[in-house]
């Protein structure tokens, strides 16, 4: 490959497409013709204000994000959104329940992996509130502690009127993902939800954003995103937060709401046009550059397609493996991730499947530490053909090694 590139299956931050980084590093010498790079530029000046709302305008574009949402850009990563989403509906919840008791403030949290696990330990964490685990993956599980499936919709019971609703659409370390059927039983159950425009759901779509539309989207109170999967760079955080959900915090606060930190304020980004203080940049330009490419190849309709098809093709040759004893999948059929697949390997050993995928140029196939064996990324980035040669690499090897 051009530059000494190898192909990356890494989990994030992940793969992106060689041409826009070719062209990015242009604009790192020269931003659209101002003579300063764009890691220089003020980011108040009319050409980095232009090209930031051209990026919002894409993200409008490719997921048609109803006008009754804005689109804030932050820093802080998923991680900050596990405390914001808190913070900032627990604050609105307070303005529109202002005598309940914190108790009385129920948080309903989908346990689907690691990442919504996260998710719950910050709101306990942060209180003002009682969580709900509204249905918990390891119950349904093959050995009651694997976070291995997407719960039927029988599995889950959601409070009466939450302060929100949280649910991980891809987890990124386990690798299961809701389906975006609504007719599979492993897709979301929105059809549970009480029906109203105030629905405080939210969404953590980090490992899943650009990958394909989103289900519902004009149900959600808010869709957050890192952007180090299918769309850029860490350091930029996406938020997609419905009208009623950016909320005066300091009103909230005087009713003895938790007080949100300005930065983490919905309503500090939204009133500032997310120029509250200095934007991260240049993940937002490459971002752009990334998203505009995005449009370019055909919308969500064709990585949505193109998602289905690389995934499909790489369990089907897991399950290959499994039948002849070399691999093993390690989430149910049905709820697999089609952004990440995880599987062990039973015979040939874990280092050298590694090692042999890297002598063959393909990088970052290692599962997350916390639960071992092989993790494969198929972002946006990672071509079909990529995805045919891991899949060849991956038969190779279970044609070595079966018993
Ligand atoms: N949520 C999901 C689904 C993720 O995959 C990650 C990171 O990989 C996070 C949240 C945490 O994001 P960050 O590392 O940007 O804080």
């Amino acid at each position: 490959a051009p530059n000494g590139r190898v192909i990356n299956f890494g989990a994030g931050p992940s793969a992106l497409p060689a041409s826009v980084l070719q062209e990015a590093t242009n604009g790192l010498l020269n931003f659209n013709g101002t003579g300063l790079g764009i890691a220089e530029i003020s980011h108040r000046s009319k050409e980095f204000t232009g090209f930031l709302s051209s990026v919002e305008s894409s993200i409008r574009k490719l997921l048609a994000v109803p006008t009754t949402h804005h689109i804030l850009f932050t820093q802080g990563g998923g991680s900050a959104q596990f405390s914001a989403i808190v913070l900032n509906l627990l604050a609105r919840h307070r303005l529109l329940h202002p005598n309940l008791a914190d108790d009385e403030r129920v948080m309903d949290y989908v346990l689907t992996g690691s990442w919504s696990k996260r998710a719950v330990e910050e709101a306990k964490r942060l209180g003002g509130g009682r969580v709900n685990i509204a249905a918990d993956a390891r119950k349904f599980s093959k050995d009651q502690k694997s976070f291995d499936n997407i719960p039927t919709h029988d599995s889950y019971a959601f409070s009466e009127d939450p302060a929100l609703i949280y649910y991980c659409d891809n987890e990124t370390v386990d690798g299961v993902q809701f389906s975006a059927e609504d007719s599979s039983p492993a897709s979301f159950p929105f059809h549970l939800l009480k029906q109203n425009s105030l629905l405080p759901l939210v969404g953590d779509h980090s490992s899943s954003f650009m990958s394909r539309p989103i289900p519902h989207l004009a149900d959600h109170a808010v869709v957050y995103a890192g952007a180090q999967k299918n769309i850029g760079p860490a350091g930029l955080t996406v938020l997609i937060v419905r009208q009623d959900c950016i909320v005066d915090v300091n009103a909230a606060a005087k009713l003895g709401a938790i007080p949100v930190p300005l930065t983490m304020a919905y309503k500090t980004l939204a009133d500032s046009g997310s120029l509250y203080n200095t934007p991260p940049v240049l993940p937002i330009y490459i971002t752009g550059l990334v998203l505009q490419h995005t449009l370019d190849q055909g919308g969500l309709s064709y990585f949505a397609a193109l998602s289905e098809r690389k995934a499909a093709k790489l369990y089907t040759a897991v399950k290959e493996g499994e039948a002849k004893g070399v691999l093993r999948g390690k989430v149910k059929e049905g709820s697999g991730s089609q952004m990440n697949v995880v599987f062990d390997v039973l015979e040939g050993g874990l280092k050298n499947f590694v090692a042999g995928a890297e002598a063959k140029g393909m990088k970052g196939v290692e599962g997350h530490r916390s639960v071992g064996g092989v993790r494969v990324s198929l972002y946006n980035a990672v071509t079909e053909e990529e995805t045919d040669q891991v899949i060849t690499y991956i038969r190779e090897f279970v044609e070595q090694n079966s018993v």
